[in-house]
């Protein structure tokens, strides 16, 4: 095998109902909601990166899900969709059957206004994960880089990096009381930041801080960000020379007014 070598692997896609079992508000704009049920056997996700496509409750209160058509995801003739967001499986415990998702309360959107109202019981569908993005654990060194979306992802990449890896960890949040305590046996420099009021769509700490970090050796990139800056991280490193199979930046969520896709 070459080395770094990233790899895709793909799943068999389930829709599954899933009900609310606890819940906890971990930081002021981040609530932890775990789900189970009879439905989660057999789920898998392979890779820190994954994601569930969540469908919430529709304004009638009902859960409708697409099926796969020729056209793709199909939803019945007339029939109002359950809005659909995508998540990352933060935790699963397969011996006691349950799914832990971090969501960001951002204040807006079905997803945001589901999460900060849950409760025990409530039901909402999850479909995936479709696939995984296997990076290759060869690299020299990882630099993750996200905004409290991808918050959930980065927690959950260090804590299944061994200890022989390194990484440099750049996280933004709201302000000081939405960082958490991070675990991982890797040799870890997370450094975070706070907007402290400032839009999360046009804040440019993470940008500010990336531009200073140049490791020794090999390193991979991962960017979780709103889908412009994202963007912009991807080219600041395209225009260092890292080469692009060794950065995967994301878009994790749109700021109002744009429509560029990332990934
Ligand atoms: C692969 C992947 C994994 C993800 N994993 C997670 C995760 O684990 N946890 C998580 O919380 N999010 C995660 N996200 C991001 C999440 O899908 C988006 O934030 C989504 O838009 C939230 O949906 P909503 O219904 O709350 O808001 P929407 O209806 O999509 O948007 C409503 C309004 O809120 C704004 N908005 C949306 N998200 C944010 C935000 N984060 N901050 C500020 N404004 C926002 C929009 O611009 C819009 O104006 C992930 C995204 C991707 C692509």
């Amino acid at each position: 095998m070459s080395r770094h070598e990233s790899r895709r692997v793909m799943h068999e896609v389930r829709m599954r109902r899933l009900a609310v079992r606890r819940v906890e508000r971990l930081t002021p704009h981040m609530q932890r909601i775990v789900l189970g049920g009879a439905e989660l056997e057999g789920f898998f996700s392979g890779a820190p990166d994954d994601h569930v496509k969540l469908f919430f409750p529709n304004d009638a209160g009902e859960l409708v899900f697409p099926k796969r058509g020729p056209n793709g995801l199909e939803y019945p003739p007339g029939a109002d969709p359950s809005p659909m967001r995508d998540y990352t499986p933060r935790h699963h415990d397969t011996l006691h059957g349950e799914l832990t998702v971090d969501f960001v309360l951002h204040g807006d959107g079905p997803a945001s206004t589901w999460a900060d109202a849950a409760k025990v019981g409530d039901v909402i569908g999850a479909g995936g994960p479709r696939g995984s993005f296997v990076v290759a654990d060869d690299f020299d060194h990882y630099v993750l880089v996200a905004d409290e979306t991808g918050l959930p992802a980065i927690g959950r990449w260090l804590e299944e990096m061994p200890a022989s890896a390194s990484a440099t960890v750049l996280v933004e949040v709201p302000d000081e009381s939405d960082r958490q305590v991070l675990f991982t046996d890797a040799q870890c420099d997370v450094r975070w930041f706070e907007r402290d009021g400032v839009d999360a769509a046009v804040s440019t700490l993470l940008e500010d801080a990336l531009r200073g970090v140049s490791p020794k050796g090999d390193a991979f990139y991962w960017i979780a960000a709103e889908s412009r800056r994202a963007r912009n991280m991807r080219l600041m490193l395209a225009e260092r020379g890292v080469p692009k199979e060794w950065v995967r930046a994301t878009g994790y969520w749109k700021a109002d007014g744009t429509d560029d896709e990332d990934e």
